[in-house]
């Protein structure tokens, strides 16, 4: 825990420095104070709707338990954070019991879409599973050589595409191979493109299409790579991506390099998705599986 813990030190220092600035001019939780705290929460990111909407919160309980201490406001806000986060249910991530188990990556280029296919490979390695990855970013230029690389240091077999070769022709190469040597789990590594969005969107259909063909009910999952520190514009990159194919959950990166850790509340309450897990560095062990509590206690506790 302590590399998450330190992995969000910077959100942590920014956030709950100011709730102390906040606490030393507390005089209870009056509209001055609420204003002062939206803005606390806008600064970490959290977006209108979802600060807004917790503020809300803060000032109906603060007023009906009678909460006269900082404190207890940092308690309500807590909680009302937790409940925010739980208050959505996931489908749950199911490993296919007749063959590999396939999960599509996918998000812009830059949000760090082929190292954290790179970490993943190397947790679920870790874990016992055999595991290999499928280079099919085709698109930016370097992508597979770098996931090539990668793999050769985890020792994980990559199947790799030619530049410019077509990302769902690779995709079924590295179904096939996967089958073949009875793999656990495939992760793709998939091209970023968001520019054209009825490309983007046939392009994964396609894709589905052909994993599906290949090894029935998959993909198990399409995680969907958000770099923390584009904040709210993390936000509109998604909704492109659930328009074009069905994400089912988020990895957050860098968020050892932002204070903006409260994206994780506007994706959840903006998008409903399941933050699964959050990246806190370059190297291949800086994925952490996320927990909503271990992360509040890491930015207020
Ligand atoms: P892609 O274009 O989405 O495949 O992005 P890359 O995987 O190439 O990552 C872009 C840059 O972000 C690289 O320099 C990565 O090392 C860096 N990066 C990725 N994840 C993290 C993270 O969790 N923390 C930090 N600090 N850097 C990261």
């Amino acid at each position: 825990a302590n590399r998450y813990l330190s992995g969000l030190s910077k959100t942590k220092v920014s956030f709950t420095q100011k709730l102390k600035n906040l606490a030393r001019g507390f005089k209870g939780v009056d509209s001055d104070f609420l204003e002062e705290l939206m803005i606390v929460l806008l600064e970490a990111d959290l977006g209108i709707d979802t600060a807004e909407k917790l503020i809300k919160q803060v000032e109906k309980r603060s007023d009906k338990e009678k909460a006269t201490t900082m404190k207890e406001v940092n308690d309500i806000l807590f909680e009302e954070m937790q409940t925010l986060y739980n208050s959505f249910e996931d489908a749950p991530f199911i490993e296919n019991a007749d063959g590999p188990t396939v999960i599509l990556m996918v998000g812009v280029n830059g949000s760090g879409k082929t190292t954290t296919t790179a970490k993943l490979a190397n947790m679920f390695k870790e874990d016992g599973k055999s595991v290999m990855v499928t280079a099919a970013d085709t698109f930016r230029a370097g992508a597979v050589d770098q996931l090539k690389r990668w793999a050769d240091r985890i020792g994980v077999d990559c199947v790799e595409g030619r530049a410019q070769a077509d990302p769902a022709s690779v995709i079924v190469d590295g179904a096939r191979f996967a089958k073949e040597h009875n793999n656990d789990i495939m992760i793709a590594d998939t091209a970023g493109r968001l520019q054209n969005k009825v490309n983007l969107m046939n392009e994964l259909k396609k894709i589905h299409k052909v994993i599906d063909k290949e090894i029935p009910g998959q993909p198990a999952a399409v995680w969907l790579v958000i770099d923390a520190t584009t904040g709210q514009n993390g936000i509109s990159q998604a909704k492109e991506f659930m328009g074009a194919t069905n994400v089912t959950g988020v990895i957050l990166t860098k968020l050892d390099g932002s204070a903006k850790g409260g994206i994780v509340l506007a994706i959840r309450n903006m998008l409903g998705l399941p933050v699964k897990y959050v990246g806190l560095g370059e190297g291949v062990d800086d994925l952490r599986p996320f927990d909503i509590d271990t992360f509040l206690y890491g930015i207020m506790g």
